[in-house]
């Protein structure tokens, strides 16, 4: 896998958000249907956790990829709309956030996805993480399919590559994740009933991924995220995500969106006709 980053950057890094908000609560237990206070913290997410955020990374001068249920999308049309209008990446992130088990009831479930976030956006999904890492073996197929770039799952390496199928390359750029790189593994403090309290500061958080970055910058590597805007929207900890994105500013990281480095991964490995989004993507 060639991973030669553009000059003069030591190293990449997307910062990925998923836009969960109320479906997070809604898909884990049909009780919080009837539970407005349980559902309104997935809210937080596109009331105040995403503005603010928003309003971060512009002042830092940096774009990020958004995984959105369509779902999300379909009951907060602004906020998506805001979110694109702003230069940012909306990417697939399942209906309700739920994954099917069979190629054509995910199929179609996808295309539901893709119409919603086409028809408030203009352009389509590139990409997909699977909502609770959940996949199967139709899944990789089925993207090829339907002209998806990247995938976000796999958490066996922290370098991307590029997938195959029956041995043979494809235009799929794995770009992968894990829980270290995941707010929630330090400010999540409640899903459903009992609430659990194990919260780490932001200092502390971002002090973990400074530390994973420097490492990283030694191998010219890459870093992606998971990020709950429900979590780490909150004032704290998006004052101390910025400290974060200015620590990899300051060491010459390319911080972009998964797009855009699956698309200059692909271009360097064989696929050079990928360089440029087509019509209606990104
Ligand atoms: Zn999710």
């Amino acid at each position: 896998m060639n991973m030669n980053w553009p000059e003069p950057y030591r190293m990449a890094l997307s910062l990925s958000f998923d836009i969960d908000a109320e479906t997070l609560w809604l898909t884990r237990n049909p009780i919080n249907y009837h539970h407005p206070v349980h559902v309104s913290r997935g809210r937080y997410s596109v009331k105040q956790g995403i503005p603010r955020i928003l309003r971060m990374l512009e002042q830092e001068g940096v774009h990020a990829t958004f995984f959105t249920p369509a779902w999300t999308a379909e009951h907060h049309p602004d906020v998506i709309k805001c979110i694109a209008d702003c230069g940012h990446e909306i990417s697939y992130h399942g209906y309700l956030h739920e994954v099917c088990d069979t190629c054509e009831e995910e199929d179609a479930l996808m295309k539901k996805a893709e119409d919603i976030i086409r028809g408030i956006t203009g352009r389509r999904p590139m990409g997909q993480r699977s909502p609770d890492g959940i996949l199967h073996d139709f899944h990789l197929g089925l993207w090829q399919k339907r002209g998806y770039i990247y995938s976000s799952n796999w958490r066996n390496t922290d370098r991307p590559f590029i997938h195959t199928i029956h041995g043979k390359p494809v235009p799929i750029v794995e770009l992968p994740k894990d829980s270290i790189n995941d707010d929630t593994s330090y400010d999540m403090y409640t899903i459903q009933h009992p609430e659990h309290y194990y919260l780490k500061t932001g200092r502390e958080m971002v002090g973990i991924w400074e530390e994973e970055l420097d490492g990283l910058l030694e191998e010219k590597g890459y870093m992606n995220f998971v990020m709950h805007p429900q979590f780490i929207g909150h004032p704290g900890y998006v004052r101390a995500l910025r400290q974060f994105i200015r620590y990899a500013l300051d060491h010459q990281v390319w911080v972009t969106t998964d797009a855009a480095i699956a698309r200059y991964l692909l271009v360097q490995n064989g696929f050079p006709e990928y360089a440029e989004p087509g019509e209606g993507e990104w």
